[in-house]
């Protein structure tokens, strides 16, 4: 059995017309005339159906017409489709209209730009922190609306690995950090942020560390001083004297490391941002370092390795402060052979030490680079460090747009490198 408003239906319809009208037209002796005539009206039939389809699918907005058999099937289905559809494509405007009103009342600035460079939407805050009006800017270069030189090379240089950040941007001394991300077929979404309240702060932070080690710096002069001549007097050469006053001593030694690395360090920190435009020859620094620490190591070995090109363009002081943190953490932490590599190569160069000492559990690794965080508390503070070297390092290496590697197996010792990338190296 045909369903009814199948197809099959449709056409059992259409062949029972064409053979009932045949017959009654052989009963007049009119059979090929019955069989025309059926044929035609059935024609007809469908050619008003379609037309009312056509009409119909014009004008979508309408309620379907009622339709007889397959066509009121079909009419239906059509009608319901196009329901569908319209129901999915307002849910569809509505979430994009939610989205578009959340990027806009964002108090970050948030851009579109197709992959012509061009505007293609910016919300409010992006006219408030770079002037960009939308809609009038839109199609606009980017790039000819923000002028800062420091963006333009981070638009260009495609690395978007990290945000930028650009301080003192206006005569209000506004910061702004840049967050760049890629989508669809080359298409960018710019992020802008105020953060000259969080860059002012750190700004306080640095200075009062900074003022404060400065600050200290004479009364412990002064104290070292009375400890030293203490020391020498004859009458405090009795035990009982002797042993506080080489404690002080020692103490008074650790705090002066002390703030000589806070000062060193809040000295980096604030000129991090500041270009190292001078050649540095790694190889004769590392000769030189490496033959003072022989000297203060007499019973230790420190292998020395240099290949390919040593210059690098940088700050040679911050990048003998960094190695030499290195090296002489790898002495304190290790009783084997140390082994110290500068390796150049084609698109990186690395300064690396290797030590076969205690080595490092994975757990502690992201965290030595903190201040004053050391994995075995006694041991470090036994030998002499500050718990600032490796601190001092990842500041280095950031000023030098380089990377702290850290590779460490418990029991079979550590890789700490430096490496730096070829925009650094030293050729023109
Ligand atoms: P410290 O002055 O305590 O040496 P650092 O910042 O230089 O401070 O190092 C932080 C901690 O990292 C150290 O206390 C030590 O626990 C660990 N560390 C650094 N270098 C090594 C090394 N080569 N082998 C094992 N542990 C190390």
């Amino acid at each position: 059995m045909a369903r009814q408003g199948s197809w099959r239906g449709e056409l059992l319809g259409g062949f029972a017309v064409v053979a009932i009208c045949t017959l009654l037209g052989g009963l007049f002796q009119q059979a090929v005339l019955g069989f025309a005539l059926a044929n035609v009206g059935i024609l007809l039939y469908w050619s008003w159906h379609l037309r009312m389809v056509q009409r119909w699918l014009d004008r979508p907005l309408e309620d379907p017409p009622t339709g007889r058999g397959v066509w009121g099937h079909l009419l239906d289905s059509i009608f319901r489709l196009q329901r569908q559809n319209r129901e999915a494509q307002s849910r569809l405007e509505s979430a994009l209209d939610y989205l578009q009103d959340s990027l806009a009342s964002m108090r970050d600035g948030g851009i579109i730009v197709n992959n012509r460079g061009g505007i293609a939407w910016a919300n409010a805050s992006a006219d408030y922190l770079l002037g960009i009006r939308f809609p009038e800017d839109r199609g606009q270069s980017l790039l000819n609306l923000v002028r800062m030189p420091e963006f333009q090379s981070y638009y260009e240089s495609e690395d978007f690995t990290h945000p930028l950040r650009v301080t003192n941007v206006s005569e209000d001394e506004r910061s702004l950090q840049f967050e760049i991300t890629r989508f669809g077929a080359g298409d960018r979404l710019v992020f802008v942020r105020d953060i000259t309240d969080t860059v002012r702060l750190e700004q306080m932070r640095r200075d009062f560390v900074g003022d404060v080690s400065h600050e200290l710096r004479t009364p412990l002069t002064v104290l070292k001083g009375y400890i030293d001549t203490l020391t020498d007097l004859e009458v405090f050469s009795a035990r009982q004297y002797s042993k506080p006053l080489e404690q002080m001593q020692q103490q008074a030694a650790r705090m002066e490391n002390l703030l000589r690395d806070l000062l060193w360090l809040s000295k980096i920190e604030t000129f991090e941002s500041h270009r190292k435009t001078e050649r540095v020859n790694i190889g004769s620094v590392l000769s030189e370092m490496v033959g003072e620490l022989r000297a203060a190591y007499p019973e230790r070995t420190v292998a020395l390795k240099i290949e390919g090109d040593t210059t690098i363009i940088g700050d040679e002081p911050e990048l003998r402060s960094a190695f030499s943190n290195l090296i002489v953490n790898a002495l304190k932490y290790s009783d084997k052979e140390v082994a110290v590599v500068w390796h150049a190569g084609a698109d990186v160069s690395e300064f690396s030490v290797v030590d076969q000492g205690s080595g490092i559990a994975a757990k502690h690794i992201p965290r030595l680079t903190e201040r004053f965080y050391r994995v075995d508390k006694s041991r470090s503070q036994n030998s002499g460090g500050t718990g600032l070297g490796l601190a001092i390092v990842k500041h280095v290496a950031a000023a030098h747009q380089a990377e702290l590697v850290i590779e460490s197996e418990l029991g079979r010792g550590s890789r700490f490198g430096v490496r730096f990338y070829s925009a650094r190296k030293g050729r023109p």
